[in-house]
């Protein structure tokens, strides 16, 4: 357990750009020193560093591809040499390409399950030898698995396999004090939603919700710091839908 005045430590994983970048900066703000991972969009990580930095905020940017478990012991190791032991883990490095089944190549199947479901795996596994008593977990499903839209029977099983880890893992960790939850977010103005699609498409989509707009990344990234906040400490093996009301 961390004495109050203590920095908290948040890995971020996927966070040079899109949901992650906007959950890295919230959490910085909210006082976290932050670990961005990143895969390939180097530039954009050292631009977030170099922003919080600005801001007074500790961030590091540290290279792992979450599908490799060398990679993601390294990623720990590094944090915990240059910030400190991990509280909060958010595990929203993620892929999506829309495809039927049936037209689903060998390679995207097993890239969709490497990234989002070994990725999560990975850094779980890891976490729970390593994070500190008190600590959160926040992982990321997808609002998609209960529209059961054709184009996305993959990516929902790798998003069901995060969800059946939430639930199974929070238990595991029994008389550690840390919570594990997912988020599971509707359409959000990233290019994970928007690339390859149509204008007519993303209108659609933004006009599901009730709430008659697309989400936007910073919709998600307050979740996140409500799941990994003082607020949220009673909250446990649970999937929140953050989606304007559509499912
Ligand atoms: P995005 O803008 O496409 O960003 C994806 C992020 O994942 C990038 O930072 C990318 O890092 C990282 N990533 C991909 N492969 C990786 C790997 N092997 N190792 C480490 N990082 C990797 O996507 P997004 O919309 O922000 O999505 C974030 C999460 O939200 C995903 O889990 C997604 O499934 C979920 N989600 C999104 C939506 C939506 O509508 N956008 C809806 C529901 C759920 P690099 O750039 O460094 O490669």
């Amino acid at each position: 357990m961390k004495a109050n005045n203590q920095v908290k430590v948040a890995i971020v994983t996927g966070a040079a750009r899109g949901i992650g970048a906007e959950v890295a900066r919230r959490l910085a703000s909210d006082g976290f020193a932050v670990a961005i991972n990143y895969a390939s969009s180097s530039k954009e990580a050292d631009a977030l560093v170099a922003e919080l930095a600005a801001k007074g905020a500790k961030a590091i940017a540290v290279k792992a591809d979450v599908a490799n478990p060398d990679d993601v012991r390294a990623m720990f190791e590094t944090t915990e040499a240059r910030l400190g032991h991990v509280d909060v883990l958010v595990n929203n490095a993620g892929v999506l390409k829309t495809v039927p089944l049936a037209d689903t190549a060998d390679a995207l199947y097993d890239q969709t399950f490497d990234i989002n479901v070994r990725g999560t795996f990975n850094t779980l596994r890891e976490a729970a030898a390593r994070m500190n008593e008190g600590g959160r977990i926040v992982n990321f499903s997808s609002t998609t698995l209960a529209l059961n839209m054709p184009g996305y029977a993959v990516y929902n099983a790798t998003k069901a396999a995060v969800e059946a880890f939430t639930h199974v893992f929070a238990k595991e960790l029994r008389g550690r004090n840390i919570t594990v939850n997912a988020v599971a977010p509707g359409p959000i103005a990233t290019s994970l939603f928007l690339d390859g699609k149509t204008d007519e498409q993303i209108q659609t989509f933004a006009s599901m919700p009730p709430l008659q707009r697309l989400g936007q990344p910073e919709d998600i990234a307050s979740v996140v710091a409500f799941l990994a906040g003082p607020d949220a400490g009673w909250i446990n093996g649970q999937i929140l839908r953050a989606n304007g009301g559509i499912a």
